[in-house]
């Protein structure tokens, strides 16, 4: 209702309703970095806040509402077997629905080792041959293997000297390995709150997503990969996306040369 209202107050200035709409409110909402406008996302700020409130009464946190809720519903039951019952207190029992959004993305965390293989069936080119779509099944970027996913990911000589490139210039020297090697490294990275291994897990995500732009920019629009101008482009965005952070900005100072 709330959010209606907000939006259709940006868009023809009046409370009244209104089916106006040019750009899509999941699309405001996105930061001004993305495109958005970074209005706030009253669904998603409330679902955080029933989720602090079932994350405190599953660690029983000392307070008057939490021992009530104990007492009175939960009644030493694992909150997960608990289910609602309309008699309840429509608070307590929103709290405890909330479970199920938890349940769900848990399930969409196992899911994610579960993303390599959805990436693998987009990528294969044996995949698109099975539709009857005949293309070239070399490697895009070297001629020299098949190109499968372990193959771009980073099995590929020009993929891995990205990466390697990347990582030096934010003063990591390593070999590269194959794509399981790298997730694991770069899990373990993702962890930590330094700002030069946060630098490093962000320079993952946009080499990843590069070498699949590329990949396919090359072919399907006959586009043309430099690495150099990739590595560029990965630093600016590493800049710009740390000129925000604070913490960023002693990290920056040390990587003010390009890849
Ligand atoms: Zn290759």
């Amino acid at each position: 209702m709330i959010e209606t209202i907000c939006r259709t107050f940006l868009w023809t200035g009046s409370n009244e309703f209104s089916r106006k709409a040019l750009i899509a409110w999941g699309r405001i909402c996105q930061p001004k970095a993305t495109g958005g406008l970074n209005v706030i996302n009253i669904k998603i700020l409330n679902k955080a806040a029933v989720l602090k409130h079932l994350l405190a009464l599953a660690m029983k946190k000392d307070a008057l509402w939490i021992r009530w809720a104990h007492t009175y519903y939960i009644k030493n039951r694992h909150i997960e077997d608990i289910h609602t019952h309309k008699a309840e207190a429509w608070v307590v029992r929103k709290i405890i629905e909330a479970k199920d959004e938890v349940m769900k993305m848990r399930t969409d965390q196992h899911s994610i080792t579960t993303i390599r293989e959805s990436f693998v069936k987009q990528a294969t080119m044996d995949r698109l041959t099975k539709f009857g779509i005949q293309v070239q099944v070399d490697c895009i970027f070297c001629g020299k293997a098949e190109e499968t996913f372990d193959h771009l990911y980073f099995g590929c000589h020009s993929t891995n000297k990205l990466w390697e490139r990347i990582l030096k210039w934010l003063g990591h020297t390593r070999l590269i390995g194959d794509w399981n090697h790298e997730l694991i490294w770069i899990s373990s990275m993702a962890k930590k709150k330094e700002c030069k291994a946060e630098m490093i897990t962000a320079a993952f995500a946009m080499v990843v997503y590069c070498i699949w732009r590329e990949k396919n920019s090359m072919r399907f629009n006959k586009g043309r990969y430099n690495i150099d101008e990739v590595c560029k482009e990965i630093a600016m965005h590493i800049h710009i996306q740390g000129r925000k952070k604070i913490k960023w900005r002693s990290g920056l100072d040390y990587v003010n040369k390009l890849p």
